[in-house]
């Protein structure tokens, strides 16, 4: 079938550092051909398909440059909608998303409606019926419900914030310059000193509580990718089936993450759990006698959060203690399923081997202990109420990165305060934390912020 080809912003409406603007169909490449300029003349019917260049995206009703972008070929049929996939990466914020998107509009491609990409995908076979029902399910409860917080907050509240904490920096890098320049005093060099300390040790202090926020942030943002282990009929595929039944089962392809993986999320009281549907990750019967338990190691690494089940009516078996092993460091929950038959583990053991993970009986069966088993994944990974809605969370790594590095720095400015070093080397570091801060936000970093995402995606080429 030939359909159309279809466009849209593809990306959370917001101040995000980049915004996607995707096209679908017959003529996404010719479009995109006729707006886009590479840095060697280069032509993106040609390029090799999933791949990324670097450009500018030029009107060519007026040969005017409106973007600085990135743009990813996915030629038909390995794309999410098994059309040919175009997606632009340029600046967050409305305006220029806007306008690649009018430009895009103006070559032939018709403004997609909502859910159409994935409708295509349907349409085109990609994925049945019920798929496609529930990646729109999927995008409304996760906006309904955790991604609201996190995204609705973050791209106001974060920005918000760190200009605040950079103006406070500002001035008092310009409050010493002024005591340096007109000395009203004669200890100059110790009130600096102090006017240092006292905004350092703040500002340090308000990094460290936005840091706090990004485990949580991230989960939020991009789900608690989880595994399910255990010998074979311990209960699994039980498990699986209780968890997607209570919480509505979803499946999609999440843009911008993993392409072309199926994977699954349930969400557990507001925690989004992502079941990641690649072979002997969602359900190991046997990962760890199959490949080692080294190995296994290596894989179930991948995963934020380990589901360990055991059976309650059978003696623990070398088999299970490979697979405590096989997770040890990691978060695990451990489910003794099956209490409905006779008791001949011993829970004591259990204990021991979990250490510091929580053991949880069920019995999926008559449905029991399943609401403990939730409890224990969102008290893992939240404490409190997620939902209270007047949380700022640091989600996106860039930001987390960028925030590690303004706390260093800050970190270095009080060390050299300690050690009375000179004012001018710690303005230095007072300077670089201002600049670090800015990049969170994308102020005066234009060409860093670009490289910086440029050698991203050249790794995954
Ligand atoms: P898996 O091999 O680990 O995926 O295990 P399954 O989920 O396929 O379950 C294996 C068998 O155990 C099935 O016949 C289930 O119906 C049964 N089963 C699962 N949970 C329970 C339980 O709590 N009690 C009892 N008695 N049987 C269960
Ligand atoms: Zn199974």
């Amino acid at each position: 079938m030939e359909y159309d080809t279809i466009t849209a912003i593809s990306t959370p409406m917001g101040e995000g550092a980049i915004a996607i603007v995707r096209i679908s169909g017959d003529e996404a490449l010719a479009i995109s051909d006729k707006i886009y300029r590479g840095p060697k003349g280069k032509s993106l019917s040609e390029v090799e398909s999933h791949t990324i260049h670097y450009g500018h995206l030029v009107d060519p009703r007026t040969g005017e440059t409106v973007e600085e972008v990135m743009v990813s070929i996915m030629k038909g049929p390995k794309t999410f909608t098994r059309e040919d996939v175009v997606e632009i990466n340029c600046h967050g914020g409305l305006v220029s998303v806007n306008r690649v998107l009018q430009l895009v509009l103006s070559q032939g491609a018709r403004l997609a409606e909502p859910g159409e990409f994935t409708k295509r995908a349907f349409l085109n076979g990609r994925i049945d019926l019920s798929q496609a029902e529930a990646v729109m399910d999927l995008i409304r409860a996760k906006t309904d419900r955790a991604m609201n917080v996190a995204l609705s907050q973050m791209d106001g509240r974060l920005s918000k914030l760190i200009r605040k904490l950079r103006q406070e920096i500002l001035e008092t890098l310009a409050q010493v310059e002024v005591n340096i320049d007109y000395p009203e005093y004669d200890d100059v060099e110790e009130m600096t000193h102090r006017l240092f300390m006292d905004k350092a040790q703040y500002v340090r202090k308000e990094i460290e509580k936005l840091l706090q926020t990004s485990q949580q942030g991230k989960i939020l943002r991009e789900g608690l990718s989880t595994v399910i282990i255990g010998r074979p009929n311990v209960g699994k595929s039980s498990l699986l089936n209780s968890l997607v039944h209570e919480n509505k089962a979803i499946v999609t392809d999440i843009p911008g993450t993993t392409r072309d993986v199926i994977e699954e999320y349930v969400n557990v009281r507001g925690v989004p759990l992502r079941l990641l549907d690649t072979a002997g990750i969602r359900e190991t019967e046997d990962i760890v006698e199959r490949i080692g338990v080294e190995r296994s190691r290596a894989v179930l690494k991948e995963a934020d959060l380990i589901l360990l089940v055991l059976n309650y009516s059978d003696d623990l078996t070398p088999e299970d203690e490979m697979l405590f092993e096989a997770v040890k460091g990691m978060d695990v929950i451990v489910i003794v399923n099956k209490t409905d038959l006779p008791k001949k583990i011993k829970l004591e053991d259990v204990e021991e081997l979990a250490g510091n993970g929580k053991v949880v009986t069920t019995s999926l069966l008559e449905d029991k202990g399943v609401n403990e088993l939730e409890e224990a994944i969102s008290s893992l990974f939240f404490e409190g109420n997620i939902e209270a809605g007047d949380m700022t969370y640091v989600s996106n790594s860039r930001h987390i990165a960028l925030l590690g590095q303004a706390k260093q720095a800050v970190e270095d400015a009080i060390l050299a305060i300690e050690a009375g070093t000179p004012v001018d080397l710690v303005q230095i570091d007072f300077t670089r934390t201002w600049e670090l801060l800015g990049e969170i936000i994308g102020d005066s970093v234009h060409e860093s912020l670009i490289d910086q995402l440029f050698s991203q995606f050249c790794l995954g080429k």
